[in-house]
């Protein structure tokens, strides 16, 4: 990895620009671009289209903001019509002032940040050249008085795609590196930039997961190392999957519930013990505990946090998150957390399940698991209506009227009874999901309908709707949206106490 203490960084000469001296500070700051395998479909292109000389386009994007973080999230590629360019050749590109102006008051008028791509199609290892330095300084100086919120970077790609990135840190007034791009295609792709590697597995814990190893590789399991992922329910489904995600080792665990422990979860809910029970414990803390202690002493980044998923604190957690599972029992949160993956472009993996009993008779069971990768695999809205369609067709009629009556093919877990086995199979599904996600070892199931009677787990149509509000790839569509596509579910912020009014004196 470079270093990004503020430090100054060396002029890299290129042979084909003439060296110009200029040093850049580099501020502490990093950042990261998700891109939906469209707009990345349509970027790629555009880029490669013509690899004789250099190419440039830009992307709007929004952007998430947390402390010494930014996520760009590509919204829309603007290409550059060949009479806007001011120059381009084999080795040079400029874009006419007045294209870049107009770019620039839509960004202000529709609140979007800016990217500028453009190519150096003679190598697989591209660095941003001298004169790249020179002309971004002076760009992203012009830019600052927008700032905040404006966001200003740019990306120079190599003829296979790969890239150096960088963006402007207004505060600090000094560049930023931006690492890795995240392509939403299925499964996702992550690329990191030129000298952004991340750094080698460490192989201190290896003992701890040689099986494994053995199973998807040593990359495999230092993609799942890298993984920071939130579940979302610690209820005897969220439970069984936080625990093998933690055997597993994935990276950095987050485990959101606001709920007790009762006695009634003991049937199921993994890693409570009796007297957390009676005293109340939260479920996150318990199971928090359980699951680090498993876990080699370096590696104890379960982080419990007994928070309402829908709070400010829990989607700041939720939106640091590579990954977001949902083990929740609330067809309202299960589409909460469906909209905040769409908005922030992070894979969602719902699990639901449901059992009915008729007179001590198990009469009906399953649940089903879905991987939605935004935009380009169906979302929750999308197939709310599809998917029931597609799983009833695989029942016999008997079923099928129980699993209507019973409501549970929608997604809607029904409260009782719950029972351990059940939340097992479709909890590692699920896992099972996320581990060919990460580590790309098979390929993903998008959905996946299991039922408990005939032991029988198969996958189910799940087709995007192109008309979704959500994932659609329309300009009106919550996909990339960002903090924008969330306004109307964050509760408002207490309004700051009115100071009181002083009295005047005399009178
Ligand atoms: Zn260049
Ligand atoms: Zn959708």
């Amino acid at each position: 990895m470079r270093t990004h203490q503020g430090g100054v960084r060396a002029v890299e000469v290129n042979p084909n620009h003439a060296p110009t001296a200029v040093t850049l500070e580099y501020s502490p700051m990093t950042g990261e671009a998700r891109f939906p395998q469209a707009v990345w479909e349509q970027l790629r292109a555009m880029l490669l289209a013509d690899l004789s000389r250099e190419t440039k386009c830009f992307v709007l994007c929004r952007t998430l903001e947390s402390s010494g973080r930014v996520v760009f999230l590509a919204r829309e590629v603007v290409p550059v019509p060949d009479e806007a360019y001011a120059q381009r050749s084999a080795s040079l590109v400029e874009t006419r002032p007045e294209f870049i102006h107009a770019l620039l008051v839509r960004c202000a008028r529709e609140g979007y940040a800016l990217l500028e791509a453009h190519t150096h199609p003679w190598t697989t290892l591209p660095r941003f050249s001298s004169v790249d330095n020179r002309s971004d300084l002076q760009k992203f100086q012009t830019t600052q008085p927008m700032s905040p919120p404006f966001r200003h970077g740019s990306l120079v790609f190599g003829c296979d795609m790969s890239f150096e990135g960088r963006f402007w840190d207004y505060t600090r007034e000094a560049m930023a590196t931006i690492t890795r791009l995240q392509v939403l295609e299925t499964p996702p792709r992550t690329l990191y930039g030129t000298d952004c590697q991340p750094p080698d597995w460490a192989r201190t814990a290896l003992a701890v997961y040689d099986r494994q190893v053995r199973a998807f590789g040593l990359e495999g399991q230092a993609m799942l190392s890298r993984l920071r992922v939130a579940v979302v329910g610690a209820g005897g489904l969220g439970s069984q999957i936080a625990n093998a995600l933690a055997l597993l080792g994935v990276g950095h665990l987050l485990l959101i519930d606001p709920d007790r422990l009762e006695l009634s979860n003991l049937n199921r809910v993994v890693g409570a013990s009796y007297a957390q029970a009676v005293r109340g414990w939260r479920k996150v803390r318990a199971l928090a505990q359980r699951l680090n202690r498993a876990r080699p002493p370096e590696r104890r980044t379960v982080a419990p946090l007994p928070l309402d998923v829908r709070t400010r604190e829990a989607l700041a957690h939720l939106l640091s998150c590579d990954l977001i599972v949902g083990a929740v029992d609330s067809a309202v949160a299960r589409q909460y957390l469906n909209t905040v993956a769409m908005c922030a472009l992070i894979p969602y993996l719902d699990a639901g399940v449901g059992v009915r009993s008729e007179n001590g008779r198990l009469a009906q069971g399953g649940g089903q698991v879905q991987v939605v990768i935004p935009g380009a695999t169906a979302c929750l809205a999308c197939t709310e209506r599809g998917i029931r369609q597609s799983v009833e067709e695989q029942l016999t009629p008997h079923q099928r009227e129980l699993s209507i009556r019973g409501g549970y093919i929608q997604g809607e877990a029904i409260p009782n009874p719950q029972v351990v086995f059940l939340n097992g199979v479709v909890g590692n599904l699920l896992v099972w999901e996320l581990v060919k996600l990460a580590t790309h070892c098979a390929p993903v199931q998008p959905y996946i309908y299991y039922d408990l009677l005939g032991q029988h787990a198969f996958p189910a149509r799940a087709e995007r709707n192109p008309n979704c509000l959500l994932c659609a790839a329309h300009p009106d569509s919550l996909l990339g949206q960002g903090l924008y596509g969330l306004m109307g579910y964050l509760t408002p912020r207490r309004a700051p106490k009115s100071k009181p009014i002083p009295t005047p004196r005399g009178g």
